[in-house]
């Protein structure tokens, strides 16, 4: 139950990086390795051939992945620093005896405790989630299944369905009611309806572990097999209805506000009324039904299909979000599975870090709030505030010299930058967790107090204003992201850290890793998705006619490099899923090079170990991206990720880029040279 990352995908943030679970830091006064060390390079490799290799491979080849990981680089290696840390927090909070019941440390400490109480779980087994079952076997009726639906989703467990409150995309100042697409228990629809053998292979293994999973809870082998067979129908039917991946990434398409009427009238067969009254939320009437047709064809499907059916298919939405939660068994399926199945890791991660996940996400301001007073320096708040704004400065410089683009779609594009909200760290106000409750009776009733917690505190946002000092990921996050509704970039404490920030690097370091970030994050304010936003946060066409079909050929060239992009000997990145991430990258390294040569105006630029800073900071930006995957999480990733693979996010960036041509003297001769006419120029 990641309620916050199902929330997050939706609710307009985009991320730095695939949003996965919890993250974390590291004592900046702990050994420094150099900010660019020159043992992690393979020089025998040409940077005109392959810059990847040549910055990366020793490191590559040095630091195997280790069995519990699907990918091993610069996030997991932190993130293995603030495992220690979190842990730090969670062991003084389960030990202080004196922590007040209610008290923030009494949370996390009983949380954590119940989380690593395995003697207690096994004992339990399947009698931990008994109350959730005896619900789901008392339904009887049409009504009782639409009922069940909205208790679901108001406990955190994902249903036919999602609804959250978010932001309106033409009036960001109001928060109304949205309508999602959802059901899947795989993670994208064409899992289920493609016909390249690794879906087909996903298909066969999913439904025996639906199988499985049903004869843990006491099912016979033979029936278990069938529901299996009857749920994978049922979800191949929601995938039939289901937008492309590719299609959600078209905010107008998404949008489709209605009132009360006019979702009665998309979706006739479900009780609506009844749905808002269940929910606590009976005025109800502005109201975003995101894939229309998944609505309308999800309401036919609980007239039609009976009773029992969704019984069976509820409790498999029930087993499959508690497996994580329950005895031994049923969290060795779902990581087979989840694990090995899907991304190819042999090993269960260690059971105290899955916890510290799972506390971290539940109480999430909470530990951060810890962990920022313990771990992070004020000093690096400042340090980014003035990063922040000379990355803004470079930008604005940038877009007043295109050559693409108008003078007024210009002046709008600068106003728009100008307004961009920067929030580093951690937020001015944490999130109050008095009503919610954790004790020491059951790790599944605290993660579900958890997401209804949650649930209750978002949906009690529709109707009310925008609260612009809130954040959509925790402190200890190694991620940043963008927020187009906002029209704001957030960093939070986890990445500012190395190798992203170094608090006593030279500046070309620090312009390549966490300049580049910032700069990536700025021009996501101006992909082909959110240049569609105006600096108000609304979607809203601002440009001149001639400018977008002029941003439109720009890009094209850049999804035809992704597109021609080769991973794993026959499959490609998908130029067009992931071009808004590719433009926030090229844009991200083009704005703080120029930042960059700003800052060094003056100053005694010297090379460090035989490198010129131009040169440390473009290995600077591709010691980020550093990293081993498995080539199941890749094919995982290839088909789920809006972000490109590592690899391909410095090797499909730097050889646009003329000033690293200049930097390593790249000749016509080198194996990745562009000829000026086939590069990409866009911000
Ligand atoms: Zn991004």
């Amino acid at each position: 139950m990641k309620h916050k990352t199902i929330t997050t995908a939706f609710v307009g943030i985009i991320a730095l990086t695939m949003v996965v679970g919890c993250s974390p830091k590291k004592s900046q006064t702990a050994k420094e390795e150099p900010a660019i060390n020159i043992v992690n390079m393979d020089t025998t490799v040409r940077p005109g051939d392959d810059f990847y290799q040549y910055a990366n491979g020793s490191w590559m080849k040095n630091n195997p992945i280790p069995a519990d990981n699907s990918r091993w680089g610069a996030f997991e290696t932190l993130m293995e620093e603030n495992y220690k840390q979190l842990q730090t927090i969670m062991d003084e909070a389960a030990a202080a005896k004196d922590a007040k019941a209610g008290s923030v440390q009494q949370k996390i400490g009983d949380f954590f405790a119940t989380g690593m109480d395995t003697v207690k779980l096994e004992k339990e087994g399947i009698k931990a989630i008994q109350p959730e079952l005896d619900k789901i076997a008392a339904i009887k009726t049409l009504t009782d299944v639409q009922k069940h639906i909205a208790y679901m989703q108001a406990s955190g467990m994902s249903t036919l369905f999602y609804f959250y409150a978010g932001q309106d995309e033409k009036n960001s100042n109001a928060i109304i009611a949205n309508f999602y697409q959802g059901g899947l228990g795989l993670a994208d629809r064409d899992y289920y309806l493609s016909t390249d053998e690794r879906s087909k292979e996903i298909r066969g293994e999913y439904v025996k572990h639906i199988a499985k999973m049903f004869e843990l809870t006491g099912e016979a082998k033979e029936q278990a097999a069938k529901i299996a067979e009857q749920i994978m129908q049922l979800e191949t039917q929601l995938a039939n209805v289901s937008s492309t991946r590719l299609a959600l990434r078209d905010p107008i398409a998404n949008y489709n506000k209605n009132n009360l009427e006019g979702l009665k009238k998309i979706a006739p067969q479900y009780d609506w009324t009844a749905y808002f009254q269940t929910l606590g939320l009976p005025k109800t009437d502005e109201i975003n039904v995101g894939q229309p047709k998944f609505i309308a064809e999800m309401a036919k499907m609980t007239t039609k299909i009976p009773v029992d059916q969704w019984k069976t298919y509820f409790k498999w939405n029930l087993i499959r979000t508690a497996a994580p939660y329950l005895s031994d068994a049923f969290v060795k399926q779902n990581f087979a599975f989840n694990g090995t199945v899907l991304r190819g890791v042999t090993e269960m991660k260690p059971r105290w870090k899955r916890v510290l996940n799972e506390t971290s996400d539940a109480l999430g301001e909470a530990v951060g709030q810890l962990y920022v007073e313990k771990y992070f320096p004020a000093k690096a708040k400042q340090r980014m505030v003035e990063l922040c704004g000379n990355l803004k400065a470079a930008l604005k410089d940038r877009i007043q010299n295109l050559k693409w683009m108008s003078d007024v779609t210009k002046k709008e594009a600068i106003l728009k930058l100008e307004k961009i909200n920067v929030k580093v760290g951690y937020p001015d106000k944490w999130i109050d967790y008095a009503s919610l409750t954790i004790a020491k009776n059951s790790y599944f009733e605290n993660v579900i107090n958890a997401s209804r917690f949650t649930f209750a505190r978002e949906i009690a946002k529709i109707g009310k204003p925008v609260d612009r000092t809130e954040w959509g990921m925790t402190p200890q996050t190694i991620n940043a992201y963008y927020s187009p509704n906002m029209n704001e970039i957030v960093f939070p404490a986890g990445i500012l850290q190395p190798p992203f920030f170094f608090m006593n690097a030279d500046d070309a370091v620090n312009y390549g890793a966490i300049g580049a970030i910032i700069g990536h994050e700025m021009t996501h304010g101006f992909d082909d998705q959110g240049r569609q936003y105006d600096k108000e946060g609304n979607l809203r066409d601002w440009w001149i006619k001639e400018d977008a079909i002029n941003f439109e050929k720009q890009t094209k060239v850049l999804v035809e490099q992704y597109d021609n992009f080769k991973i794993l000997d026959s499959l490609h990145v998908d130029g067009k899923l992931t071009i808004g991430e590719n433009i926030a990258d090229m844009g991200g390294v083009t704005v703080s090079y120029a930042a960059l040569q700003k800052a060094m105006q003056g100053k005694d630029n010297k090379a460090i170990d035989g490198f010129t800073p131009e040169q440390r900071f473009f290995l600077s930006y591709a010691q980020v991206w550093r990293g081993n995957i498995r080539d199941k999480e890749l094919m995982s990733r290839l088909k789920e990720d809006v972000h490109s693979p590592a690899v391909a996010r410095v090797n499909c960036i730097v050889y646009n880029i003329p000033e690293f041509y200049k930097a390593f003297k790249i000749q016509p001769t080198d194996k990745r040279f562009k000829p000026e006419a086939d590069r990409a120029v866009i911000w």
